[in-house]
């Protein structure tokens, strides 16, 4: 008789970004064993340690998506979570402002889109009253958001990490997997690396972010129209030279197709200004300083002080889309047995933004899914 070359294993979840650490947590929380196996040397060095670091309200999410679900659960778990865990974070609030009469008139739309999506707080302002708030800002009237805040990431996905192990989760870095099979009892993966593994699981987890749709084709046995195709839109951030001129998180009223230039500001009082939205073809950090020339008359319509050359070129992240340029936006994926009919495989695709504000949430999501 020969032995079967997999180990098995309970449940594997691939990728340790803020998404896959949250799931790994509330797996392990739930009794599971867990395995999480990440490609690179360490956690979050993808897209979790390129973005804004809002915790976000969930104010502009159609009503019932995922993604407004998650996000006003998320963030009520995340606020708790933080304190409970002495995870730096700040809750800033954030003003989105008006510059002309008609963009006025969209704020009282907003609000009601955030109120039916259980935002609280949502409060109308006169121009005198935001520009007493904010001395810097000019505007013709304003909506504040006093539940969005600022975290360290960096920190919310050491505290996730350490409570997992905690309840026993294991973690292999430099363990990149490299293909898939649906088998009779589980799932078996091959990982490759420093040190090679085959396992056999009960559950996988694919949160491998840009990656899911890629690693997701090569899982044998998994339907391909079940898996979309992976599209990428590039936000570039550039960064202000000295402390930031607003306290809280200052947004224009959205534009068709994106948030619009806005200013957010890290726990350190350092002001960024981005993402913008530049679709490519492959992933590509490289921020282009050219971009900033868009950048300064955005931002000039609601502060006129920002001087010529203020701005520098900072960092990119890139957001995992399931839909091209131009096709309504997305909603979070989360795909279960339900949606592929392969038992023991969760696929989580297209986790842009506020996939940060909604990790907790999403993590009880995929427990909640992986325990029926
Ligand atoms: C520009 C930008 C700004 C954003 N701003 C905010 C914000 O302010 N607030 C907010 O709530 N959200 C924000 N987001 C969204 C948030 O950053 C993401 O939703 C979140 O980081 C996604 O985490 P993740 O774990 O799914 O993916 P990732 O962080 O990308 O992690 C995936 C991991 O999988 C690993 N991996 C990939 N393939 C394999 C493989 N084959 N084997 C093993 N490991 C593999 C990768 O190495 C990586 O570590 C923003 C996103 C972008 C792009």
């Amino acid at each position: 008789m020969t032995s079967s070359p997999f180990e098995t294993v309970d449940c594997v979840v691939i990728g340790a970004g803020v998404v896959g650490l949250a799931i790994a947590r509330a797996l392990a929380l739930a009794g599971r064993e867990v395995i999480v196996v990440e490609a690179t040397e360490g956690i979050g060095t993808e897209t979790s340690s390129r973005n804004s670091e809002v915790i976000h309200a969930g104010i502009y999410y159609p009503k019932g998506s995922l993604m407004a679900l998650t996000c006003v659960a998320g963030r009520r778990l995340l606020y708790a979570y933080c304190k409970e865990h002495g995870v730096p974070h700040r809750n800033c609030g954030k003003l989105i402002v008006a510059t002309n009469e008609a963009e006025s008139e969209r704020l009282a739309e907003i609000k009601g889109r955030a109120e039916a999506n259980g935002v609280e707080g949502m409060r109308l302002l006169s121009a005198a009253e935001a520009m007493a708030m904010e001395p810097n800002l000019q505007c013709t009237a304003a909506l504040l958001s006093p539940s969005t805040g600022i975290i360290d990431s960096h920190s919310y996905m050491l505290a996730l990490q350490g409570d997992a192990e905690a309840c026993g989760a294991m973690y292999a870095f430099h363990s990149p997997v490299q293909a898939a099979r649906v088998a009779n009892a589980g799932i078996d993966l091959e990982v490759g690396g420093a040190e090679p593994m085959k396992l056999r699981c009960r559950l996988v987890v694919n949160s491998a972010g840009l990656h899911a749709p890629t690693l997701a084709k090569k899982i044998v046995g998994l339907p391909s129209d079940r898996v979309p195709t992976a599209y990428y839109a590039k936000g570039n951030y550039f960064t202000l030279t000295g402390r930031s001129p607003f306290s809280r998180l200052i947004y224009p009223v959205p534009v068709p197709g994106g948030l619009g230039v806005h200013i957010t500001v890290d726990l350190g009082g350092q002001a960024k200004f981005g993402p913008d939205v530049e679709w490519i073809d492959s992933i590509d950090y490289t921020v282009d300083p050219h971009r900033a020339d868009k950048f300064y008359a955005a931002v000039r319509r609601y502060w006129p002080g920002l001087k010529d050359g203020a701005l520098q070129p900072g960092y990119a992240g890139i957001r995992p889309k399931t839909v091209p340029q131009g096709a309504p936006a997305q909603d979070f994926v989360v795909q279960g047995p339900a949606d592929h009919g392969v038992p023991g495989l969760i696929n989580l695709f297209g986790i842009e933004s506020p996939g940060l504000t909604a990790s907790l949430a999403l993590a009880e999501r995929v427990r909640d899914i992986a325990a029926t």
